[in-house]
This record gives C-alpha cells, sequence and structure tokens, in this order.
C-alpha cells in the first residue's frame, strides 16, 4: 500500500500554519479516539497511527521541510516507521494527551508555543552582620554580592561578536526532546543544548559560550528600623541573571544581629545585668543604667539582693512587626569587692563581726537557706 500523503491524512493544505497542523491532528485524535470506536478498534487504531506520524513530521518545521522537498523518502524510520509490533497498546496516546492536549490545560513549561526553554535566575542569600543598634534604627548600608551578571561582551548571548548562535540539531530548536517510557512519551530538556534550542559554535572570549559572567555586584540595602535575627529581607531581580532570556532570580538578605556587649535582645524587650555595690544594695540608692536611647537612672531600694529584676516600661525596642516599644529588664548583680587592702580587709571584718551579732535578720537569704538545708538533711536520714 503506497503511504499517503501527510497533508492529505490531516486534510490541510500544504501551506497550512503550524496552528492548523495542530488543530487537524487534535481533531483526528479525538475522532480516532479508542475508547469512541470500540466496535471498530482496528480501523480507528490505523488512522490513529497515521495520523500520528503525519503530525509527528509536519509539526516540526526542519522534518517538514525536508518531505516537502523529498516527500516520504526523507522522513523514513521516523515516528511509526519500525516497530508497530503487539496489538493495541493505546501506544502514542499518553502523547497526544502530553503533547496536544497539554497546551490546553496549561501542561508544559514550552512558552510561546513550543519555544525555546528559558531558565529563571538562582535565588541568592546573603548574611548581612548588624550591630544591634544599626538593626533598632535601621540604616542604608551597601553589600558586595558575589553572583552571576548577563555577559556584557555578548549581550548574554554566549556567542563570539558578529556570530550568533545556531539552532541545535538535536531538538531543531525545540529546546526538549521526547523519551518514550511504556505507555506515556515523556519531554525532557535537550541534553546537546540543556533546553536553550541554540548551540554556540563560536563562543564568546569573556563568558566562554555560557552568557554570564561571575561578579562582584555592590548593591545598597536599606535595613527597616527594628530587624532582629533571622529576618530576610528580599530584593526583587538582584538574584543571579536568567539564562536564554530568562528573568533574574532574587535576592535575599539574612539579617545576623552581633552579641551585644550589654543588652541581650528578646523581640521588642531588652535584658541586661546591671552591676550594685554592696553598699548601694544593702543602703538603697541610684544607679546609672544604659539604654540605647542614653542612660537613665535607676532607683535601687535599700536591701536590693542579687537576681532582683526591674523593668523599665519602654525602654526596649520596636520590631518590624510592630511598632509599639518594648521593656527593658534589668537584672541586679550584687559585686563582691576584690583587691581589697588591709584597711578595708579590717573594716569588713568588723562589719562581718557586728553583723553577726544582729543575728539571722540581716540574713533573709541565708535565714531560709538555712531551714532548707536542714530539712534536707532530716528527710535523707530517715
Ligand atoms: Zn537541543
Ligand atoms: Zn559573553
Amino acid at each position: 500500500m503506497a503511504k499517503r500523503d501527510y497533508y492529505e491524512i490531516l486534510g490541510v493544505s500544504k501551506s497550512a500554519s503550524a496552528d492548523e497542523i495542530k488543530k487537524a491532528y487534535r481533531r483526528l485524535a479525538m475522532k480516532h479516539h479508542p475508547d469512541r470506536n470500540k466496535d471498530d478498534s482496528k480501523a480507528s487504531e490505523e488512522k490513529f497511527k497515521e495520523a500520528k506520524e503525519a503530525y509527528e513530521i509536519l509539526k516540526d518545521s526542519e522534518k517538514r521541510a525536508a518531505y516537502d522537498q523529498f516527500g516520504h523518502d526523507a522522513v523514513r524510520g521516523g515516528p511509526g516507521g519500525p516497530g508497530g509490533a503487539g496489538g493495541f497498546s493505546g501506544e502514542g496516546f499518553g502523547d497526544i494527551f502530553g503533547d496536544v492536549f497539554g497546551d490546553i490545560f496549561g501542561g508544559g513549561r514550552r512558552g510561546g508555543g513550543g519555544g525555546p526553554q528559558v531558565f529563571r535566575g538562582a535565588d541568592l542569600g546573603y548574611e548581612l552582620q548588624l550591630d544591634l543598634e544599626t538593626a533598632v534604627t535601621g540604616d542604608g548600608v551597601t553589600i558586595d554580592v558575589p553572583t552571576q551578571v548577563s555577559c556584557d561582551t555578548c549581550n548574554g548571548s554566549g556567542a563570539r561578536k558578529g556570530s550568533e548562535p545556531v539552532k541545535c540539531t538535536t531538538c531543531g530548536g525545540v529546546g526538549q526532546v521526547r523519551m518514550q517510557q511504556g505507555f506515556f512519551s515523556i519531554q525532557q530538556s535537550c541534553p546537546a543544548c540543556k533546553g536553550a534550542g541554540t548551540v554556540i559554535s563560536d563562543p564568546c572570549d569573556d563568558c566562554h559560550g555560557r552568557g554570564r559572567v561571575r561578579k562582584t555586584r555592590t548593591l545598597s540595602v536599606k535595613v527597616p528600623a527594628g530587624v532582629d535575627d533571622g529576618d530576610r529581607i528580599r530584593l526583587s531581580g538582584e538574584g543571579e541573571a536568567g539564562r536564554n532570556g530568562g528573568p533574574s532570580g532574587d535576592l535575599y538578605v539574612e539579617i545576623r544581629v552581633k552579641p551585644h556587649k550589654i543588652f541581650e535582645r528578646e523581640g521588642a524587650n531588652l535584658a541586661c545585668e546591671i552591676p550594685v555595690s554592696i553598699a548601694t544594695a544593702t543602703l538603697g540608692g541610684e544607679v546609672e543604667l544604659p539604654t540605647l536611647d542614653g542612660n537613665v537612672s535607676l532607683k535601687v531600694p535599700s536591701g536590693t539582693q542579687s537576681g532582683k529584676v526591674f523593668r523599665l516600661r519602654g525602654k526596649g525596642v520596636t520590631t518590624v512587626r510592630d511598632p509599639r516599644q518594648g521593656d527593658l529588664f534589668a537584672t541586679v548583680a550584687v559585686e563582691t569587692p576584690v583587691n581589697l587592702n588591709s584597711e578595708q580587709k579590717e573594716l569588713l571584718e568588723k562589719f562581718d563581726q557586728a553583723v553577726r551579732e544582729g543575728g539571722e535578720k540581716h540574713s533573709p537569704r541565708a535565714d531560709g537557706w538555712i531551714d532548707t538545708v536542714k530539712r534536707f538533711f532530716e528527710r535523707i536520714s530517715q
């Protein structure tokens, strides 16, 4: 049986557009679908295979041109050539749904009806170290980010000046190839051109055909007031350059707040330890307490113990999510005097003697503590 003309099979003219060919094939594929032709499945299968073979050739501009010039001889051994053993396996139906109906259902990554793939550039991360003061007040800072940018010499094409990328022969410029895997055929990025649809025969000297070069970019970052450790600032489009005309990725600046000498931060609250002399803690008095907006004076009542926490409302910080000022929690650490001279030691011994004579009323902590220790030993000796 002589092979029928592919245009005749699809019922289109020799000058039909790619779209008309696809529509014609879609119509035939539906018409000859085995589910719709249970009574006459053998004939439908033949018609379907015929249409599929015609479509495989005519949808590809290079194969179509060859077929127009040389007829069936040009494309022998193409789809539907060898093989075909076995009964009706449904071979190729997955293909239809992937290919012809894929674009109806929004499947596939091919843009513009089978064009080459474009690749978005990678997102980048950058760790920005800030001291607490800068994190709290916010600032504009400049950062140097090592990245990949589009090559200026070749405008990102990868081809040497005066030359152009050429169409990939493996995929015919589509950027994708099909792999038959059992029932389905799977569309994959073309291994020869990595999906670009083009290959570089004469590569650009500066980027060696990659279209992108390594570069350290200097960027200014607006750090909002109140950022905290782990917060991320997204700089849209400041990541790596895309490939094959794809958009750039984003840059994520992650905030790292360096440990502060005085303050620890917990959200909007600050905490610090405040050293108080024995005399001030005993007699009461005032101590200078640093805050992020200057020193404040803190009243220490007489008899203040180590570990006592003072809360200073509104002396904390804000966060980027909440404009309310947090509090400052100052924990008293009564300071033990060191490096005393003999006179000071003598005074302290005298003082200690006097306190002992006064009994336990001078030592509220030791009082409770001794009772607890007594009870502890009583219990374990039972
Ligand atoms: Zn290719
Ligand atoms: Zn280049």
